[in-house]
């Protein structure tokens, strides 16, 4: 990517889902201590699970390294056992944080009306929302995944957003963790479309907000993906768990 002044710097997010134990903090020194040595280009986050956000936040303080979480509550506090609330990936280093990640909408059954309310309390909390959509392979077979993921995207922004800093990442379902990345005119054309979207909503404020690729993302393919047009960074999932990986991908923006 060729940035400008007035270019956004991309954003490259390390979605760790469930994975890491207290050993997995060793790979975000290392990827701190790699951009404390040469600065990228790139706003790096890492997004490691619950149990690690805190020492995780406390490990790269004071590093190029943000921190977020990988959901969060729509409720600022309650009897809601097992939930967290984005007060409370604030209160533990976060700045950031996921919602309405395919896993959460298919294993938890969220709804774009949830992702909206999620979104909202993250606003609310001083987070940096991350707003997931994508489509499935049967829709994208059936010729439907744009106007699904535009719908999908309408549905899950609340109208309170507008004039907040908030991404986007577009996530086809059928490459997530399969190895099967997107074509680039796949993405060049879901990513315009996004962006029409944003337009439509937010008007100029639209314009602004980063759009992320993420699905299959590698060290061997995040430099086509990154530089195409309107890419505005990556959610990397397995790919972000080894510093060595994590690090080639962060170059490449
Ligand atoms: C993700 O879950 O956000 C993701 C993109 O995973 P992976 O990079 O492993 O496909």
């Amino acid at each position: 990517m060729t940035l400008t002044n007035t270019t956004p710097r991309p954003l490259i997010a390390g979605n760790w889902k469930m994975n890491g134990l207290s050993a997995a903090l060793d790979e975000a020194r290392a990827v701190a201590a790699e951009l404390d040595r040469q600065p990228a280009a790139a706003r790096v986050a890492i997004f490691p699970p619950a149990t690690l956000l805190h020492r995780l936040a406390e490990a790269v303080e004071g590093s190029f390294v943000l921190t977020g979480g990988q959901d969060c509550h729509d409720k600022r506090s309650g009897a809601h056992t097992g939930d967290i609330s984005a007060e409370m990936i604030a209160d533990a280093g976060g700045t950031l944080v996921i919602v309405g990640h395919s896993e959460r909408r298919t294993d938890h059954g969220e709804t774009c009306q949830h992702v909206a309310a999620k979104t909202e309390a993250a606003i609310a909390a001083g987070l940096e929302p991350i707003i997931c959509v994508g489509e499935s392979l049967a829709q994208r077979e059936a010729g439907e995944a744009v106007a699904f993921v535009v719908g999908q995207l309408r549905n899950s922004l609340p109208v309170s957003l507008a004039g907040k800093t908030f991404n986007v990442a577009y996530e086809p379902l059928w490459a997530i963790g399969t190895g099967h990345v997107a074509s680039v005119d796949n993405i060049v054309e879901m990513h315009a479309a996004i962006r029409a979207e944003l337009i439509a909503l937010f008007g100029e404020d639209g314009r602004a907000v980063q759009i992320l690729y993420g699905g299959s993302v590698k060290p061997e393919n995040a430099r086509e993906i990154l530089a195409a047009p309107e890419v505005g960074g990556a959610l990397v999932g397995g790919a972000s768990l080894k510093a060595k990986d994590f690090l080639a991908i962060i170059e490449a923006a």
